[in-house]
């Protein structure tokens, strides 16, 4: 990867995996002007996992349509996004065990959301159930 800042080639000076988000963060530095910035490396869940709809449609996977729906039903948090982010990579996580042939049911994910509001804020849980 080339510096955000000049372009030149950068090396990596950190990395650290984050299990919940299966995602790793890698700290670079220019070897020419010095800046230091972060890039991130994801599992592009939306190539792999069709969302597939109770009238049997087809869908990429997406992750921000997740954390929006995740986000609607938090909005009284003032961290609401954060906590849509972290809860969308457990929601995620737990995931990974419903997919069959590279499908997965709208309602599993729904269902998986669910819990993990539960777990979360109880109010939120009971938004996003008046909502799915
Ligand atoms: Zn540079």
């Amino acid at each position: 990867m080339v510096c955000v800042q000049c372009g030149s080639q950068t090396r990596v000076v950190n990395s650290r995996w984050q299990k919940r988000a299966n995602q790793v963060w890698r700290r670079r530095q220019c070897q020419d002007c010095g800046a230091v910035f972060t890039s991130e490396e994801s599992a592009a869940y939306g190539a792999s996992w069709a969302v597939k709809s109770p009238s049997g449609a087809l869908k990429p996977f997406s992750r921000d349509k997740l954390l929006l729906s995740l986000h609607r039903s938090l909005q009284h948090r003032k961290t609401a996004l954060e906590d849509a982010g972290g809860l969308a990579d457990t929601v995620i996580g737990r995931l990974s065990g419903a997919v069959t042939d590279g499908t997965i049911e709208s309602r599993a994910i729904i269902s998986a959301s669910q819990v993990a509001l539960n777990r979360f804020d109880k109010s939120a849980s009971v938004h996003y159930a008046a909502f799915h």
